[in-house]
Parts: C-alpha cells; sequence; structure tokens
C-alpha cells in the first residue's frame, strides 16, 4: 500500500493461556502459546487493516524468537528492526484468570532478550522512514533497552514521525508501583498522541475519578490528542479545542485481550497520512467510531493476534 510506515518500538513475547479457564496455573492441564507483546499487537493491527508496519525490538535466538518473527513475518509486518540476542531468551508470560476472579501472572524475564535491545543495534533507517512511531513503557524498566527506547523516539522525532504512547501498564513487571508511575510520566510530555485506559487514568493520577478534569490533569503542551478508552463504554477524546466521547459497539465479549492495541493499530493507521484529522473534530470522530469498531471486534474472538480485524470486517460491523 502506498499509506505511510508506522513503527511500533517494544517487546514482543509468547503468552501461555492455559487451555482451561478458571484454573491456577499450577492446575492448569495445558498451555496455548498465544503471540503477544502490545507493541508487536500494534503493528499487526496497522497491517490486518491495509497499512504499512515495522516492529523494533529484540527477540531471542531460539525457537520462540524465531516463531514470533515469523508471525510478524506472515502479517506482512516490516522486521528489519528486529535484532535476535544471542546469549537471552524470548520473553514468557504464563497469565491466567483464576476461579476466584484474580489474575497471576508468571514471566520469564531474568532479562529476557527483549530488555537487552541497545542503542546501537536501532535500525536507524527505518526509523528515520517513520510516519509515526508507536511505544509503550515496559521497554523503560530496564537498560539497555530504556536507552534505545529514548534514542528511537529522538530519532523517529527529529525525523518529523507523529509520537504516539501507550503506557500499558503491567504492574507485575515493575519493581514497585511509584517506580512504574515515575517512568511512565517521563516520556509523558514527548507524545502527540496518548492513550490511555480508565484503570491508568487512575493509576497516573492517582484518583478513583474518571472524568474530564482527571483527564485534563495530564494533558500537556505538545499533545494532539489523549484519549481514554472505557472498554465497553467506548472512548473519550481530548484536543486542544473540543473534547467528547465515543461510544462502543454491542457485541458478544469472549476475551478482551488485545482490544486497547487494535484501537490504537486503527487510530493510527486512519491518521497516519494526515495529520489534520487530529483538528477536525467531525472527522476524527469517524476515525473513532472506526477504532471502537476494531476494538470490539477484538473482544469477540479469544487472544489478541488472532482477532485483529481486516478493514472488511469493520465495515460490516459499521453497516450493521
Ligand atoms: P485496553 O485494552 O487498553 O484496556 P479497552 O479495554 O478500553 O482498552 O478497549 C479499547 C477499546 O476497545 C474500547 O475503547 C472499546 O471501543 C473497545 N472495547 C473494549 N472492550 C469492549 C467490549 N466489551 N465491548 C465493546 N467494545 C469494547
Amino acid at each position: 500500500s502506498d499509506s505511510g510506515l508506522i513503527v511500533s518500538f517494544g517487546e514482543m513475547l509468547i503468552d501461555f493461556v492455559p487451555t482451561v479457564s478458571g484454573v491456577s496455573l499450577a492446575e492448569a492441564p495445558g498451555f496455548l502459546k498465544a503471540p503477544g507483546g502490545a507493541p508487536a499487537n500494534v503493528a499487526i493491527a496497522v497491517t490486518r487493516l491495509g497499512g504499512k508496519a515495522a516492529f523494533v525490538g529484540k527477540l531471542g535466538d531460539d525457537e520462540f524468537g524465531h516463531m514470533l518473527a515469523g508471525i510478524l513475518k506472515e502479517n506482512g509486518v516490516n522486521g528489519d528492526g528486529i535484532n535476535f540476542d544471542q546469549g537471552a531468551r524470548t520473553a514468557l508470560a504464563f497469565v491466567t484468570l483464576r476461579a476466584d476472579g484474580d489474575r497471576e501472572f508468571m514471566f520469564y524475564r531474568n532479562p529476557s532478550a527483549d530488555m537487552l535491545l541497545k542503542p546501537e543495534e536501532l535500525n536507524l533507517e527505518l526509523i528515520r522512514s517513520a510516519k509515526a512511531f508507536h511505544y509503550g513503557s515496559i521497554s523503560l524498566i530496564v537498560e539497555p533497552c530504556r536507552s534505545a527506547h529514548l534514542k528511537a523516539m529522538e530519532v523517529a522525532k527529529d525525523a518529523g514521525a507523529l509520537l504516539s504512547y501507550d503506557p500499558n501498564l503491567r504492574l507485575p513487571l515493575w519493581p514497585s508501583a511509584e517506580e512504574a508511575r515515575v517512568q511512565i510520566m517521563s516520556i509523558w510530555d514527548k507524545a502527540e498522541v496518548i492513550k490511555v485506559s480508565d484503570v491508568e487514568l487512575e493509576f497516573l493520577t492517582g484518583s478513583d475519578k474518571i472524568d474530564d478534569e482527571s483527564a485534563l490533569s495530564l494533558w500537556h503542551p505538545n499533545l494532539k490528542l489523549l484519549l481514554v478508552t472505557l472498554g465497553e463504554k467506548g472512548c473519550r477524546y481530548y484536543t486542544k479545542h473540543f473534547k467528547g466521547s465515543v461510544d462502543a459497539f454491542h457485541v458478544k465479549t469472549v476475551d478482551t485481550t488485545g482490544a486497547g492495541d487494535s484501537f490504537v493499530g486503527a487510530l493510527l493507521t486512519k491518521v497516519v497520512d494526515d495529520h489534520s484529522i487530529l483538528e477536525d473534530e467531525a472527522r476524527l470522530r469517524e476515525v473513532l467510531k472506526f477504532a471502537n469498531a476494531c476494538g470490539a471486534i477484538t473482544t469477540t474472538k479469544k487472544g489478541a493476534i488472532p482477532a485483529l480485524p481486516t478493514e472488511t470486517e469493520v465495515l460490516s460491523l459499521l453497516d450493521a
């Protein structure tokens, strides 16, 4: 396609999901391998909608790392920014929703390959060709990938890319909640588009109110668009000149994994070639309706990547 390149930076890993729901990890009779990692999900969300995407990050030079690189390739994501670490292994996560309703996590990260990307390993030519550059915050947790993240952001910005940030809080990965808050906010004022969930809004503001006042307390002068996603309640949007909300679609939800990544991928696909949409409320609302539809469809199937919709699927929900 002729659309501008969206480069997504960060982690990619494998989630091991119990084959039976409502059990603890120790009781699981078996696991399904689900490729994940928010930045990788976003890249695939873009290509599935017909946009152009590249993933920048590090994988282990092992069976899992090559499996993940293959999934990106199969989905048409440019892999020229992928490095393979010769020592560390690909990150693995074991996640289950137990019968008591609590989520239980276990991670293979000591450290995993994704955390070992070095600034000098970045494919700068690829990053400079980005029209939009998207990232999360997990890559800020430790060095050297923190420095790689900061450098990639700077290079993309200097080359004129639209910077897009979804902090995508994964509290169990951080040494402490305070550290997570400090690091997430340390790059806050660089991004022009920021998407937070209602849970992240509460976490970052320290208030249990989800309203305009709490959202706008996160506003900064470089921002063009702040989005708060609210699951089945849709999303709220804030710009310098207007604010409002767009309702969600009613669907049969089976697994919400990846809904936020699908939403962000859709938004970036629609604005990458025309940033002026961010200043035009009517057009922005159309784009957010499209992004809500993508998020909704993603919740109707298990897993993140297998559930990301094509443009045809989205249009049929919009026409329904
Ligand atoms: P995150 O995955 O980052 O927590 P959300 O769960 O809020 O983000 O999902 C992102 C978007 O996906 C929402 O704004 C909404 O449009 C859509 N979505 C998520 N969950 C549902 C749902 N249960 N029903 C319909 N749409 C949903």
